[in-house]
């Protein structure tokens, strides 16, 4: 190449690269260029669309004029750090308009330098990022914030709880989680419609803004279910106790007022589980459970109030269910017992036993020896009353079957308790039929003793039940009789065979007048609907002469004999 030929192809190189450098300072986002010191020299037309400022606005000056005050010192000090190490810089910064208006964009940074490697010029690119910022806002704002009421949901409430939790745990100061649930919202919302439900939510929801400060937390972690961290109570529990309870009595009073809703005002209280939390053991999870577990126990003490966690109520909760499921092994593991009470008539003097009452124990292996009292409650809760119940009936009808085979005892009658959810199965005649076929037993021997409360919504389904065992020779008896509901119109209809009153009224039957005169209906009543009559928790001869007196011969009751296991039984009845 000539020396002619080298300077023409250098020229056009140059000019080659000065039309790339137009091309991209036309055509990319916002560009600016400064001298080495940081004087502006040139911006392009995007950055003049982007920022309002023109190029007499700016050139000579530093990009200072930029400055949103978003940022601090130390900030800038170490975007110049890094670009003095790399030459270049990245990263998101807000800028202020010529207007004013501060946004947020994305720059990058880089130093241009000699053949000598001094730096010459500084080039700054810019993209705009408010959409992406507000589209990022938005997602964040869905993913941890209530849509209806605009507070933390319950995914933010638990971050928050965590990092108070982390920080308490160095300071060793108390914090509390409050958990607010509204009593009996769900009828409102059904009575009113989902929008004013809403709006009662809404409404809810500032209220408890109002009952906390700075540092606290009040979030929608449910349905018609807030809960508030308080941070920061203080390093004595005494104190963090009292400053929660305080909170929590200000949020009843303000739920408790009255909600103005699109028809009306309403009433809606709320009932509020309340734990304190300190130190490292302290985790969000179980926190949220035994706030709950409070919760439940205030809406269980009567609603409209609070309670506070603690440890006993959360042993008598674990307590249970391990109760629950040694109980549903004991059924098959033939941990069940049952006692057999006497039931007595007196005739001219003459105490005849006439049959029993099948009582069920459970031997617990650890506990020993467990009354009903202990777990049908808890059986009736759990459904296990279905299985356990089974079983006393099985086993009842062998043992009237065994009865049966020995000349002095094949004349007693066995008396059965029926729990209301086990007698309202679809096959309980089925079943009741297998147990007494498969044992070979007499239906007229077995009794089954009801109580009033089955009665309560289901009579006609009841009614039809009995009438079908009835029609096999099974007979009826109605337990602890006097403490329930049951009119005397449906007693009419029932196809009973014997009232029993309960012991309640037999305890004072001699000292307390209305005991008397409750008894002496539930006698004349039986008479007048040719119903046999027995009395139960009979302990005192004084108790069992005023019921002869009366008209009531037959008796169950210590003063007779306990509920007795099986030999004693046997061995109480040849004495
Ligand atoms: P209940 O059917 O009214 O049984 C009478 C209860 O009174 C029995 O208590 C019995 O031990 C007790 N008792 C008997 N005589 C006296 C007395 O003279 N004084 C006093 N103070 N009490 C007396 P227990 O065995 O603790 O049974 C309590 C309840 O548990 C029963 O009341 C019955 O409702 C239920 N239960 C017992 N066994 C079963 C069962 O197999 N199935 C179902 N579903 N419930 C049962
Ligand atoms: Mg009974
Ligand atoms: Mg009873």
């Amino acid at each position: 190449m000539s020396t002619n030929e080298s300077i023409e192809f250098r020229l056009q190189a140059a000019q080659n690269e000065l039309l790339v450098a137009d091309m991209i300072f036309h055509s990319v986002g916002a560009v600016m260029v400064t001298d080495a010191q940081a004087h502006i020299l040139r911006i392009n037309r995007a950055f003049t669309d982007l920022t309002g400022y023109a190029s007499a606005d700016v050139v000579g000056k530093t990009p200072r004029i930029l400055r949103s005050g978003h940022h601090d010192d130390a900030f800038y000090a170490a975007m110049q750090d890094t670009i003095a190490r790399t030459d270049q810089w990245q990263g998101e910064i807000w800028d202020r308009r010529k207007g004013g208006g501060v946004f947020p964009k994305w720059m990058t940074i880089s130093a241009v330098k000699d053949d000598h490697g001094a730096i010459t010029h500084f080039v700054a690119t810019y993209i705009d990022i408010s959409e992406r910022k507000r589209a990022e806002d938005r997602i964040e704002q869905l993913a941890f914030y209530d849509v209806l009421t605009g507070l933390p949901n319950r995914a933010l409430m638990q971050e928050r709880l965590k990092l108070a939790i982390a920080t308490n745990a160095d300071t060793d100061h108390y914090g509390a989680l409050l958990l607010a649930d509204l009593d009996r919202f769900r009828t409102i919302n059904d009575a009113l419609g989902h929008t004013q439900g809403d709006a009662l939510l809404q409404q809810a929801g500032l209220r408890l803004v109002d009952c906390v400060q700075g540092g606290d937390m009040v979030a929608r972690i449910g349905g018609d279910e807030f809960a508030v961290i308080l941070a920061d109570l203080s390093g004595s529990q005494e104190q963090a106790a009292y400053k929660a309870q305080t909170t929590a009595r200000q949020m009843l009073a303000v739920l408790g007022r009255d909600y103005q809703l699109a028809s009306s005002a309403h009433l809606c209280s709320a009932s509020i589980g309340v734990v304190l939390f300190q130190g490292k053991q302290a985790n969000a999870e179980s926190l949220l459970k035994q706030a709950e577990l409070a919760m439940y126990q205030a809406k269980s003490d009567g609603r409209n109030r609070q309670h506070f966690f603690d440890v006993a109520l959360e042993r008598a909760i674990i307590e249970r269910i391990q109760l629950e499921r040694e109980l549903r092994e004991a059924i098959g593991a033939g941990q069940l017992v049952l006692h057999y009470q006497p039931q007595v008539t007196v005739v001219a003097g003459i105490c005849r036993i006439v049959g029993a009452e099948a009582l069920v124990r459970w031997a617990h292996p650890l506990d020993g020896l467990l009354g009903p009292g202990q777990f049908i409650a808890l059986a009736e809760e759990t459904g296990l009353i279905l299985p356990l119940g089974a079983w006393v009936l099985d086993t009842a009808c062998q043992q009237l079957a065994a009865w049966a085979s020995e000349p002095e005892t094949a004349g007693l009658s066995l008396s059965v308790n029926v729990s209301a959810a086990q007698f309202l199965q679809d096959n309980f005649v089925t079943q009741v039929l297998t147990s007494l076929a498969h044992a070979r037993a007499d239906p007229c021997r077995l009794k089954l003793e009801l109580t009033e409360n089955l009665l309560l919504n289901n009579a006609d389904a009841v009614i039809a039940t009995m009438n079908e065992l009835r029609a096999y020779g099974l007979r009826f008896s109605l337990d602890d009789f006097g403490t329930g509901y049951s009119s005397l119109s449906y007693l009419k209809r029932l196809p009973l065979d014997q009232l029993k009153i309960d012991q309640s009224f037999v305890r004072d039957l001699e000292v307390d007048t209305n005991d008397a005169a409750i008894v002496r209906s539930i006698i004349a009543l039986a008479h007048s609907l040719d119903l046999a009559v027995i009395a139960e928790g009979v302990e005192t001869a004084a108790q069992k002469d005023f019921l002869m007196h009366l008209g009531c011969h037959d008796f169950q009751g210590y003063y007779f004999s306990w509920p007795l296991p099986l030999a004693d039984f046997d061995r109480h009845l040849s004495d």
